[in-house]
């Protein structure tokens, strides 16, 4: 009741209130520690061409090695991460972290001189002021080739503030980055308002992929947003294919590429690089055609 007070209510800070903000403190010193402690580990996920399966990038997705409670996903810490504001100071880490990686395969691993790697941005960060200096940082200490680099902003982003973000994305692109609109098809945006903005991928969300091969409105509208892609000359990625139905249809769709457990689950560095050096072991064919 007393966080709905108005102006001139008494505001009674209650018990509840109370153990929330120490439970977010703690939670939020918890994962500063975590950070100092280098308990965070980047994973890749392949993307892969369509039709073919050439793999032709990764997406760089967070995880926490916890000392007591093992591997955990993104979403037991990002919502926190976010909150808190960490995720500042988190997403450099991981931005460096991942851009050194790739950088490192370009250069070590022969045939992955064009690997792409992508990188999530959470809004908080996206708004951040120093953002465009924090990439251009860890493009310049990672000594990674911009144009492999894609960063991945969601599309609810696209709906706040747009001036700012449409100038946020132009400086973006000027460091030779490529912007993907992630999870694309949850929020609202409308035609007109998409070609607004300076973007290169549109990445499917996996809400339509799952009923695309059993659904005919998932199926409808999937097709929809790859023809919205072809239409602004955007590149198109399938999240979530999980089986060879949706990959056939998507191919026929004429979707450019896509990601899914189908293809290959996010992986530690050392797994992808196994996979980087002997695609002849996975279970689709790994080199770029081209
Ligand atoms: P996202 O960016 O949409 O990432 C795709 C998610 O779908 C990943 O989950 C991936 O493991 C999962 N996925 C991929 N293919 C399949 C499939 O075939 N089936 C199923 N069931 N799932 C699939 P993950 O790694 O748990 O990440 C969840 C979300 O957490 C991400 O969604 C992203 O929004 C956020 N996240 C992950 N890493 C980062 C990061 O480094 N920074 C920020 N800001 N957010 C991140
Ligand atoms: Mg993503
Ligand atoms: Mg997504
Ligand atoms: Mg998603």
């Amino acid at each position: 009741a007393a966080k709905t007070a108005g102006r001139d209510r008494y505001v009674i800070f209650d018990e509840s209130m109370y153990a929330d903000a120490l439970q977010e403190a703690e939670a939020r010193l918890s994962l500063e520690q975590a950070l100092a402690d280098n308990e965070f580990v980047v994973f890749y996920q392949p993307i892969v061409d369509l039709p073919s399966g050439d793999l032709i990038g990764v997406e760089a997705l967070v995880r926490r090695l916890h000392p007591e409670l093992g591997l955990l996903g993104p979403d037991t810490f990002i919502p926190l991460a976010e909150k808190t504001g960490l995720i500042v100071p988190l997403g450099q880490w991981i931005l460096t972290t991942a851009c050194t990686q790739a950088a490192a395969w370009h250069r070590d691993v022969p045939g992955a001189e064009r690997l792409r790697v992508s990188i999530n941005l959470s809004a908080r960060q996206f708004q951040d002021t120093d953002l465009v200096q924090d990439v251009a940082e860890a493009l310049r200490t990672s000594g990674i080739e911009a144009s492999r680099v894609v960063l991945e902003i969601t599309e609810s982003l696209l709906m706040q503030d747009t001036d700012a973000t449409i100038s946020t994305l132009r400086r973006l692109r000027e460091l030779g980055v490529q912007i993907a609109i992630d999870d694309f098809g949850t929020g609202y945006s409308s035609l007109s308002y998409l070609r607004r903005f300076p973007i290169d991928i549109l990445k499917i969300d996996k809400a339509f992929i799952d009923g695309i091969a059993t659904d005919p409105d998932d199926a409808t509208l999937a097709e929809a947003v790859v023809h919205l892609g072809q239409a602004l000359r955007l590149q198109t990625v399938a999240e979530g294919i999980e089986n060879a139905d949706q990959h056939t249809l998507l191919s026929d769709l004429g979707c450019t590429y896509g990601q899914g457990f189908l293809f290959a689950r996010p992986a530690a560095s050392a797994e992808i690089e196994a996979l980087l050096r002997h695609p002849a072991d996975a279970a689709v064919n790994w080199w770029p055609s081209n």
